[in-house]
């Protein structure tokens, strides 16, 4: 059984404007031990996506009659739609699910010390006794790199360097031990030098922890050194997916080939980037049929607008949605995927 089961996940807001779709859905699965990315625009829906695992979208957010989202851990399996009161959201709010942000002082109190804030989870989540917590802290602290840890415990977030307020957010996510932790844009505030260790120290501690793993980023280079397996998230839906390898060496779908394009490439500084043309739509102006079709350059014309591409089987857990990957589709682009 997966760790984590989404299942037709769809979440809409109501907004003064009207209802918009942030997610359309979607579904996966993410196994112990398994990192999956999830990759995409802004606007493409990811961060809602992991926000919904722990409900802390805002009070205007409707999820879908058929939407299912299952936690299984600790031979109990927790419906997380289901969970109303505070203390039954504990459960996916650091217990079994931690979050990491982008920008740490977000997640840090600016009046209270780094220790006092890990050492009142530890004692809230895994009901240590304070001088357990204290120390497991400092542990945990040193563990992810930061030197002088008894001192950086007694400081404030303001008071460390950015790369060490990573840090010290990553050893707080980590250390009630969560069987699944969100990592939203992690690494995308540091310098490249930070980031590559930041990186190294995450997959260190999720294999030693066997978590799982949602890791949120627009960037395909760094989920090519992070993830198992991907997700392509574009205006809500999941356009293309699989085992992480496969989708950057033989990538199906138009967009994953886009945002491919437009890494820039070592063995050729002189290659101009080529970024996806145009921007994502406001959500209040879905395009009907495949919602990628109004940037797509292979779009087929009177089909992409009108009807949505079916998902596709391109190989073994490797799927796309778009009309060129079906087989049924007789148009003469088929096949043209390069
Ligand atoms: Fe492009 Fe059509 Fe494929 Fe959508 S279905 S990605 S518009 S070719």
């Amino acid at each position: 059984m997966s760790l984590l089961s989404v299942k037709n996940l769809e979440v809409k807001f109501a907004t003064a404007e009207g209802e918009i779709t942030a997610v359309d859905n979607i579904s996966f699965d993410v196994n112990p031990g398994e990192v999956l990315g999830l990759v995409g625009e802004s606007g493409s829906g990811k961060s809602v996506t992991a926000r919904s695992l722990m409900k802390l979208n805002a009070d205007n957010t409707r999820y879908g009659e058929g939407s299912s989202m299952t936690l299984s851990a600790d031979g109990e399996t927790i419906n997380i739609l289901g969970l109303r009161t505070p203390r039954q959201l504990r459960k996916v709010r650091g217990d079994l699910v931690s979050m990491i942000f982008q920008e740490p002082m977000a997640s840090f109190a600016p009046a209270i010390s780094i220790g006092s804030q890990m050492v009142e989870q530890l004692m809230l989540h895994r009901k240590m006794t304070r001088s357990e917590a204290r120390e497991l802290s400092i542990d945990l602290l040193d563990k992810v790199g930061i030197s002088d840890a008894p001192k950086r415990f007694k400081q404030y977030a303001f008071e460390l360097s950015g790369g060490m307020r990573q840090r010290a957010m990553i050893a707080m996510a980590l250390s009630t031990r969560p069987r699944l932790l969100i990592a939203d844009e992690p690494t995308t505030a540091l310098d490249v030098t930070i980031q590559a260790q930041v990186l190294d120290l995450m997959k260190d501690i999720v294999a030693e922890y066997d978590m799982g793993v949602i890791f949120i980023t627009h960037d395909l280079g760094v989920i090519a050194q992070t993830a198992d397996r991907v997700a392509v998230m574009y205006l809500g839906k999941i356009v293309e997916s699989g085992p992480v390898r496969d989708v950057i060496h033989n990538p199906a779908h138009p967009y994953t080939q886009g945002l491919l394009n437009a890494l820039p490439k070592l063995e050729d500084l002189d290659a101009p980037l080529t970024p996806v043309p145009g921007d994502i739509p406001s959500p209040l102006e879905r395009p009907n049929g495949c919602v990628f079709h109004t940037r797509c350059q292979k779009a087929i014309e009177g089909k992409c607008s009108a009807m949505e591409p079916p998902q596709v089987t391109i190989r073994d857990g490797h799927v796309s949605s778009c009309f060129l990957n079906d087989p049924q589709n007789n148009d003469p682009q088929n096949g043209d995927l390069a």
